[in-house]
Order: structure tokens, then sequence, then C-alpha cells
């Protein structure tokens, strides 16, 4: 059995109750390993040891902090077969997905904001003989980054990576479900020599940890990403406090296709876009919109790839789909599926669990779920499912599919297949979304701004817009 420790100050440490809850690998539905249940003393030893370190790492170099932050890329870089393998372990995910996608990224989110913090600028204003203004921006002090468990490194480095690069002490919780990269990444740190309380990372329950770190009156951000509700539930706390926060939180994106596409390309990518990682990606695609006269030709292309798509352990190399993360997550998707049965819905392929045989048969695998014959406002259609589940709905004209595609209270992202520019252009700026994605999907540039409108999120993340947020500006005006 593996144990999991704190990264505290400098040291892995078991939580001050010693208490430990298990942690499962969902490809086997077993126990694997123990994580620490932390609570608010962990919580406040952390940011106690972030309170220590904060004015040198404030005021360090960039040039320093570029060093340290580029030991971490050495180190993901080093351990990467390690790291891969972890996060497959922990998540259910394929190991090629972890190895092309997740364990890359993570290196890219270090790398860049390594790079990006020594090209960061502020601003100057004259004001027409009269004065200059000049703009400074300092880091916050001590920040908090929390975390889920989908993307579990790749999401992590991505909200830790610009509030260390911009001078902030961290004190960070990965999810619970999802630990063990966060552990592999506190001995990488350990190994780049970190100044200790630089980072801390407290492992443990969102209502102990998560919610112990939100209402620390010495932490002065909050950088969230997870579901709407515990998003609200951090705003409840953290808005009263005057906290800056930034709220990374569930979706619900359609993906409108034109007959006008190129009908190849747009099926394989929606493929991805509807079950790459199990469907438990936040821009996932899971409502897709037909234009009418290709639908059937959609429908009968779309489900025979599906239903060729292998179920399997993520060790295999050939698995397109892996297990889901949990028990309760897959029976939260099951749920889902008898919820469209009963709201009408025809199930045109998948809509059970798989049981693997030998040391697979307990896990936790999903069937990729095409359901058809719903309406664009049934719960289905509203609410997050998360996991291997679409729905295929055809339309007739725009103004119908904008009203369809803007009727849920998320607005994270939308995709788009035409091959009409100006129709493209049209509905990109009418779409209730933080990103679309026109002919493509996930093609990410780590400059451009990331988050969602409405109940999918607060602020913007990447590029300056991170590193905005995690500084606090300050303008000086000189009279000349
Ligand atoms: P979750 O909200 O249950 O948990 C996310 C994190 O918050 C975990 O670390 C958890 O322990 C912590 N937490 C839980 N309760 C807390 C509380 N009261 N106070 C503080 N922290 C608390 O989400 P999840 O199930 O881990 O992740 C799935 C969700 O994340 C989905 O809704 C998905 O859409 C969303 N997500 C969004 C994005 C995005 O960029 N918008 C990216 C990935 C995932």
């Amino acid at each position: 059995m593996e144990e999991i420790l704190n990264y505290i100050d400098g040291k892995l440490i078991k939580p001050l109750s010693s208490d430990f809850i298990d942690v499962y690998e969902p490809a086997r539905g077993r126990i694997y390993a123990k994580a620490p249940d932390s609570n608010e003393e962990d919580v406040q030893h952390a940011v106690e040891a972030a309170g220590r370190a904060q004015k040198h790492w404030m005021n360090s170099s960039i040039s320093y902090r570029y060093e340290m932050l580029m030991k971490v890329v050495a180190g993901i870089e080093k351990h990467f077969d390690a790291l891969a393998l972890a996060e497959s372990k922990d998540n259910g995910k394929p190991l090629w997905l972890a190895r092309k996608v997740d364990i890359p990224r993570a290196k890219s989110n270090f790398e860049f904001f390594a790079t990006g913090i020594k090209h960061f600028a502020t601003a100057a204003h004259e004001m027409n003989g009269a004065a200059i203004n000049y703009t400074i921006r300092h880091a916050l002090g001590t920040v908090g980054c929390i975390s889920p468990w989908n993307l579990p490194l790749y999401l992590f480095s991505w909200k830790i990576a610009p509030a260390l690069a911009a001078g902030n002490c961290v004190v960070a919780k990965p999810s619970e479900v999802t630990p063990m990269s966060a552990f592999l990444l506190s001995k990488i740190c350990m190994e780049a020599g970190f100044p200790p309380g630089v980072l801390n990372i407290v492992h443990g329950l969102g209502h102990k940890v998560g919610a112990a770190i939100t209402s620390h009156p010495d932490i002065k951000a909050i950088s969230f990403t997870g579901s709407t509700q515990t998003g609200a539930a951090i705003a409840k706390t953290a808005a009263p406090m005057f906290k800056k926060l930034s709220l990374e939180m569930g979706g619900k994106n359609p993906n409108i296709i034109y007959s006008d596409c190129d009908f190849d390309k747009m099926l394989s990518v929606t493929m991805r876009s509807s079950f790459a990682n199990q469907g438990q990606i936040c821009l996932c695609g899971s409502r897709i919109f037909i234009e009418a006269p290709i639908y059937e030709k959609f429908k009968d292309a779309f489900v025979e790839r599906t239903k060729k798509m292998k179920i399997g352990p993520p060790d295999d190399d050939a698995t397109k789909v892996g297990a889901v993360v949990s028990l309760e997550h897959m029976n939260k998707i099951l749920s889902y599926i008898e919820l469209a049965k009963e709201e009408g819905g025809t199930i045109l392929c998948g809509g059970h669990r798989v049981e693997l045989n030998g040391e697979f048969e307990n896990g936790y695998y999903v069937a990729p779920t095409i359901i058809e014959g719903l309406s664009h406002d049934c719960r289905i259609n509203q609410e997050e499912i998360f996991g291997p589940v679409v729905t295929i709905m055809p339309f007739e004209n725009e103004d119908e599919v904008l009203r369809y595609a803007n009727s849920t209270d998320y607005g994270l992202s939308a995709t788009l297949w035409t091959s009409n520019l100006q129709r493209s252009q049209r509905m990109a700026a009418k779409l209730d979304a933080g990103i679309v994605w026109i002919n493509t999907w996930l093609l990410r540039d780590l400059r451009t701004p990331f988050g969602g409108v409405k109940d999918s999120g607060v602020g913007r993340e990447g590029g300056w817009d991170a590193l905005h947020f995690f500084t606090e500006p300050k303008n000086i005006c000189i009279a000349y």
C-alpha cells in the first residue's frame, strides 16, 4: 500500500491527526494507496510555512524563479514514465493518453509560465505633458489553488505554475480522488531544491482542507477548478473576505454540426470531443446538434464508430475508453442514463456498465453512450453528466440551434463545424461560451484567455490573464 504524504515547509509529512483516506485504482476497483485526511491544522501549518517563505520568494529575481520552475520542468521530464503511470492508475485514463496529453501539458505549464514571467510587463500612460502614470504589479502573498480529478497534474500545474512564477507562495490541494501525481510533484520540487514553504501541498477532503484554504484570512486569492456547486460554496466564503477569485467550473458544451462541414474531419474530432478521457473533460461537447439534412448520415457513422471503440484496461495501447474515475461517479453516470430513458430518450449504443475479465472485473467501465430523441431542455441536456454520454439532436436553422445551444446555465465552450465563414463568425459572437472552436476542438494556445461565462466560470486563466490574477496592480502618477 503506497502512502501519500503532505508536502509542507519543504518536507513530506503525515497529517497531524495521522488519519488517512483510501485511494482507489478505478481500472481494478480496488484500494491501492492512502492519502492524508488533513484538516485545518495542517492547512494552518502550511499557511505559516508559506508566510515565512513569502518575503524571500516575492523579492527574488525573475531569473531565480525562472530557474526554479525550469528545474521542475527537468524533474517532470526525468520522472515522465512514473508520472504518466501514476496518473493513469489513479484516474483510470488510458496510459497512452496520460503520456500524450496530461504529463506533457503539465510540463508545458511550468515551462510556459517560467518563460512568461520573463516577458511580463506593466503599462505606462502618459497624460499630455501633465504627468506620467506607470503601473507596477506585486505578488499577492500566499494564494490557494484547488483542483479536480479529471486532469489531475495538468490542471494542478496550470494554477500553481503562474502563481509561483508571479512570486506568490502557494497552499495547494489536489483532488482527494487523484492525489498521486501531486505527491510525485512534491518530490520533484524537493529534488529541484525549492525553498521550504514556497509550495505546500495539503491532501484531503474538500469540505475539510478545501474549506480551510478558502476561509483562511492569510490566503489572499483562490484559484479553483471543479464543479459549479463547489465553486458557489467557495465564492460564498471567499467573496465577503474580498479575496481574489478565479473559478473554472462545469460545462454542458454544444457541438454544432452543419452539412457544409468537412464530414470526415468533423466525425473523427467529434469522436474525441465526445469520449476523450471517458468524456470527463470540462470541454467535451456533450450536446451534439446536427443540421437536419445530414442527421441520419451523421448518426449512422457516429454510432458505427462508437461501437468499435475498445473499452479496456488503461495500460492496453488499443484502449480508447478506460475506466471512469470512481464507483460513485460511475453510478452517477449510470443514473443519468436511466433518467434519459425515463425522459423518453433512445439509447443508440452503450448505455451500460462494462465488466472486463480477470483482474479488471471490478473496474469502473461505462460503454460510450449515444442518446437520441430528447428535447434540448430536458434534464439530460441541461445538467452536467461528465462521462462518456452524449445526446444527438437535429436542427433546422441558425436561430433555432443558437437557442438550443444557449439554453443551459453553463457557458464554458462551444464547437461549430461549418465551411461558411460568415456563419461561423456570426454564430461565434452569439454563442454563450468563453471559448468557441470552429472546425476543431481542444486546440489550445496557452497564451489565450481560458474560462467560461454564466455558471461555468468567473475570471480567466492562461497567458497574461493568469499573471494578472496572481498579481495586484498599483498605479503611480508623477506630475511633470
Ligand atoms: P469538485 O468540485 O467536487 O472538486 C474539485 C476540488 O474542490 C477538489 O479538490 C475538492 O476536494 C475540492 N472541494 C470540494 N468541496 C470543497 C469545498 N467545500 N471547499 C473547497 N474545496 C472543495 O469537482 P470534481 O468532481 O473534482 O471535478 C469535476 C468538475 O470539475 C466538473 O464539474 C467539471 O466540469 C469541472 N471542471 C472544470 C474545468 C474548467 O476548466 N472549467 C476543468 C476541469 C474540470
